[in-house]
């Protein structure tokens, strides 16, 4: 009896220093909130809280007046923060009881139907999975693809990329380049899944436009631009955003997609290192943005598109975030934008909306998009925020996984015409 309760105690040990990593996060009797700010100041009132207390989460800081904007507040926060809501005249409402409850709702195992080896598109996978696929391509493809690294993430995990390029031009002209980065914000899963997807469709696609525009340029694509954040959304807490730098007041991280040297803190981030937002002590501090931006320079001037991937609220986004002036070539970022759009409604009838990321979402300094514009000079720079839109309420970045697919194949409709459309404009 003794020796069996030894022996638990043991490996219960020997699990916890395998992991070696905090237990997990629980949100037990967590209520969730859903918040409509109708003016400046709610909104101000509703931004001073990110950051302020352990006791609070939210599930997407990028809102703005009329959006709704879902909070996780622990059971005995609850009594002070509906009186910061009432006293502000904040409209709210309670539509989750038990965020654990639905947060242990989703699923995480793998797909049965996967012949073993495979690598599929009908469940998510851990880190390590999709990196032991992305280096088997180049065995596959040799001709096509090989595999770069970004550079080391800040626990010590690679930033890995795949690089995808076809025969030259029959003219001999140089390629340019399209650029695609994912996962910049951990639990945004959907974000690393679909450059993943994209990749497999440029390599494995036999349908004519899509094998023209596979061909037509070099590919770059980083589906997980913040490792650590994402495998801490495995590991321990899956509702986490940010890197995993330790920071002031025992808190980690910073926001990825706040931290690129363009315009940076000037808007749109948080001010404690507690914040969802927070843009870090100065821009590039984290070694993810710094290494990414890094091997991006090496490409300046062959560039001509970059994607990044996010989720939710199905927008597609383009510069600028920090200002509400309209970039040099806005014309034709809007024809671009325009038709992509239409297109991602055509297979499955999804309405996503959009525009300057600044009109569409907030005021947003040192985002990656705005840096790719305004100092890689790539000429068009997009952000798909993709499925679910915000009214499906706070299930946000838990997109299911038998939608993978689906939001996927409605962001390749879009890429074929956009790209179709910056080849006109470009004449190329
Ligand atoms: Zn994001």
């Amino acid at each position: 009896m003794w020796q069996q309760l030894v022996l638990i105690v043991l490996s219960c040990l020997a699990a916890t220093i395998q992991h070696g990593t905090a237990e997990r996060v629980r949100y037990d009797n967590y209520k969730v909130y859903e918040l409509q700010p109708q003016t400046a100041a709610q909104l101000e009132t509703i931004k001073a809280l990110d950051g302020s207390s352990d006791s609070l989460r939210f599930v997407d800081p990028e809102y703005n007046v009329d959006t709704k904007i879902y909070v996780l507040i622990a059971p005995h926060s609850v009594t002070d923060f509906v009186a910061t809501l009432k006293e502000s005249d904040i409209s709210y409402e309670l539509v989750d009881e038990n965020a654990q409850n639905s947060l242990d709702t989703e699923e995480l195992v793998a797909d049965a139907n996967r012949p073993s080896g495979e690598y599929t598109w009908t469940e998510y996978h851990e880190l390590n999975d999709t990196y032991a696929w992305l280096r088997s391509l180049p065995e596959k493809y040799p001709e096509q693809v090989s595999v770069f690294v970004v550079g080391q993430s800040y626990e010590g995990r690679e930033i890995l990329g795949v690089k995808i390029s076809y025969a030259s031009n029959v003219d001999g002209a140089t390629k340019r380049g399209i650029f695609i980065e994912g996962g910049s914000h951990g639990r945004e899963w959907i974000s690393c899944a679909t450059p993943t997807y994209i990749i497999n469709q440029l390599l494995t696609s036999t349908n004519a436009d899509v094998r023209k525009m596979a061909e037509s340029f070099d590919w770059y694509v980083v589906p997980h631009a913040n490792p650590d954040g994402f495998v801490y959304t495995h590991t321990t807490d899956r509702i986490w955003r940010k890197t995993r730098t330790p920071y002031a007041n025992d808190c980690f991280g910073a926001d990825p997609n706040r931290n690129f040297d363009f315009h940076w803190n000037e808007a749109g981030t948080s001010n404690t290192s507690c914040g969802e937002m927070y843009a870090g002590p100065r821009a590039f501090s984290e070694v993810e943005t710094r290494a990414l931006a890094e091997y991006i320079s090496t490409l300046k001037g062959k560039l001509i598109l970059y994607l990044t991937f996010h989720s939710y609220s199905q927008q597609l986004l383009y510069p600028y975030g920090y200002t509400s002036e309209l970039p040099p070539n806005y014309n034709d970022l809007k024809r671009v934008f325009d038709v992509g759009v239409a297109a991602l409604s055509k297979r499955y009838g999804t309405n996503y909306t959009g525009g300057p990321i600044y009109e569409e979402v907030n005021p947003v300094g040192g985002d990656s998009n705005d840096w790719a514009y305004g100092v890689m000079e790539i000429p068009y720079s997009y952000a798909f925020k993709m499925r679910p839109s915000l009214s499906e309420g706070w299930i946000g970045f838990r997109l299911p996984a038998e939608q993978i697919i689906p939001a996927s194949e409605e962001v390749m409709d879009s890429m074929l015409v956009m790209v179709k459309e910056i080849r006109t404009l470009s004449m190329l």
